[in-house]
């Protein structure tokens, strides 16, 4: 099976959770702890209900015959008799769902190893308009189904038109991105990582600059869509991410654009700072 079987399966999912989530987003039940997520944040009751969206979508996969090995926020790895990772993100953006700030997503990656390198297709779609992101390895990128054709923001060599900043909360990420804020014309933390680098992909985020180590788990299909549309991607320190592990325990930080020229004059705004 190529991983773009997976796209319609994909879509019926992030349907179910966009018509289950959105109407408890911002409400007391949907805020409700539930437990803990086998990513280490605390699981509430839309991420648990997100899950169990996706986990009875892959086991009718599973009894039409599809097989593969899930590796899932809040539930960790269950095992579906196959070698291809399927990753889900059920919420990515949990915080904002729960305090009813319209900015989350699902996101989905059908992977053949557990590096980046090895993702043949990403999926994001924004729960609250529905704008879809997917990418297939080696055959492009797409919005809402359409080949994603992005024009990059016009760049002056001298500041960077937007830049999304992601980081948990603390000076010391937000010193490592002071020489990167100091040429930026707009900063924005909008709070999903996933969206971020799909914006990314689109040309609306000029820079995404993600300074303190994150969960690399939720990157892997949006990452696929940014390489898709022509984009580059690094560590904060500029190295390769192809490398870098797809599972739940793995971390990075992040350095992309659309522009190859922004992310060049990024990393020397970064790499100036480094004693
Ligand atoms: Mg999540």
């Amino acid at each position: 099976m190529t991983s773009q079987a997976w796209l319609p399966i994909f879509r019926a999912i992030a349907a179910e959770i966009r018509a289950e989530i959105v109407p408890l987003a911002g409400t007391v039940r949907g805020r409700e702890v539930v437990g803990l997520g086998a990513g280490g944040d605390r699981t509430i009751y839309l991420d648990q209900l997100a899950e169990g969206i996706v986990v009875r979508h892959l086991e009718q996969a599973y009894r039409s015959g599809l097989r593969f090995h899930l590796i899932s926020e809040e539930l960790g790895e269950r095992d579906f008799g196959g070698s291809a990772l399927v990753l889900c993100d059920p919420l990515d953006g949990s915080v904002n769902a729960k305090m009813g700030l319209p900015y989350y997503a699902v996101v989905l990656a059908v992977t053949e190893g557990d590096r980046f390198r090895e993702v043949r297709l990403g999926y994001v779609q924004n729960l609250v308009t529905a704008d879809e992101f997917h990418a297939i390895e080696g055959a492009g990128a797409f919005r809402n189904g359409k080949p994603l054709q992005p024009s990059p923001a016009a760049f002056d060599g001298r500041s960077i038109p937007l830049v999304s900043f992601d980081a948990p909360s603390g000076v010391e990420p937000r010193e490592r991105a002071a020489a990167i804020f100091a040429k930026a014309e707009k900063v924005r933390q909008l709070g999903s990582a996933a969206l971020n680098l799909c914006h990314t992909a689109a040309g609306g985020v000029a820079l995404q600059a993600t300074p303190a180590p994150v969960r690399a788990f939720d990157l892997a299909g949006p990452l696929l869509i940014l390489r898709e549309a022509g984009g580059v991607a690094t560590d904060y320190d500029g190295d390769p991410l192809e490398g870098v592990s797809v599972r739940l325990d793995s971390r990075t930080t992040v350095l992309a654009s659309l522009s190859a020229q922004v992310h060049a004059f990024a990393r020397q705004l970064v790499g100036e700072r480094v004693p």
